[in-house]
């Protein structure tokens, strides 16, 4: 339902908090976050409303994830799995490397979700979602096979490849521990925006999300991804070519 993504210098996790905090008015039934402290993908979600994650949060304070400069958030309406913990996003891939978020509802989940299965993944929740985290790992450990090298373009194929697979509407933010300094997203029929900062940039549902940091905003096109990384915005389309979004100047008050 809404989703929320930063990449910086600042500790992302206030930051991705604010930024859902301001898109509660689209009404949600859980909530969740996933921040990068070093090598480890840090996650908390639960059923119910922001104030239960922050709950969960503060018990803990020493273990990281109040401190990581690359986080993504999200507040959910559930459409595939009851409104739970477990439930709630970021998923993550089996190896722990990737936590994914998504809005919309991925079409062809259940044929997917067979397929992967038949490959000896086990998943942990009932959603359409959990089957893009999964297709996400296996492409990267595709990639990774194949001698690509771990970094942020890699990371943005392996986006490519991996909503290649996918039906429906979706907009899709990902995290990977091997790639610390990147958030990736990508949309179809389901709106996604960039913030453009100094030394830090924001993704979002909604532009309410990151106006107090940001004014200057873009629009992705239809099928496009984004990366994003503290100093850059490099928007193709789901073939790799080149794309732009569209650049607008956020002008109303907060
Ligand atoms: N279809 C996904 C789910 O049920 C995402 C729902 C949403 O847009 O919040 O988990």
């Amino acid at each position: 339902c809404g989703i929320v993504g930063y990449v910086g210098k600042r500790p992302a996790l206030s930051i991705v908090l604010d930024g859902l905090r301001r898109l509660e008015y689209r009404g949600y039934d859980s909530a969740g976050v996933a921040v990068i402290d070093r090598d480890e993908v840090l996650t908390e979600k639960r059923a119910g409303k922001l104030a239960n994650l922050e709950k969960a949060l503060a018990d803990r304070v020493d273990d990281g994830i109040a401190v990581g400069s690359t986080a993504i958030g999200h507040t959910r309406w559930a459409t595939h799995g009851g409104p739970t913990d477990r439930n709630a996003h970021p998923h993550a891939s089996g190896d722990g490397r990737i936590a994914v978020i998504h809005n919309g509802i991925i079409e062809n989940f259940s044929r997917l979700r067979a397929e992967i299965e038949a490959t000896g993944v086990e998943f942990t929740s009932d959603t359409d979602t959990e089957c893009a985290a999964h297709l996400l790992a296996a492409e990267m450990r595709a990639l990774r096979e194949s001698g690509s090298p771990e970094g942020p373009q890699t990371l943005a194929e392996g986006m490519r490849r991996a909503v290649s697979r996918l039906e429906g509407a979706f907009t899709l933010l990902a995290v990977d521990v091997q790639t610390p300094d990147a958030v990736v997203a990508a949309r179809r029929n389901s709106p996604l925006v960039v913030g453009r900062g100094a030394g830090e940039n924001f993704l979002a549902s909604d532009v309410s999300a990151f106006i107090e940091h940001t004014r200057e905003a873009i629009e992705l096109g239809q099928d496009q991804v984004v990366l994003i990384t503290p100093g850059g915005i490099e928007i193709t389309d789901f073939a790799g070519a080149p794309a732009a979004g569209k650049e607008f100047h956020i002008d109303w008050d907060a």
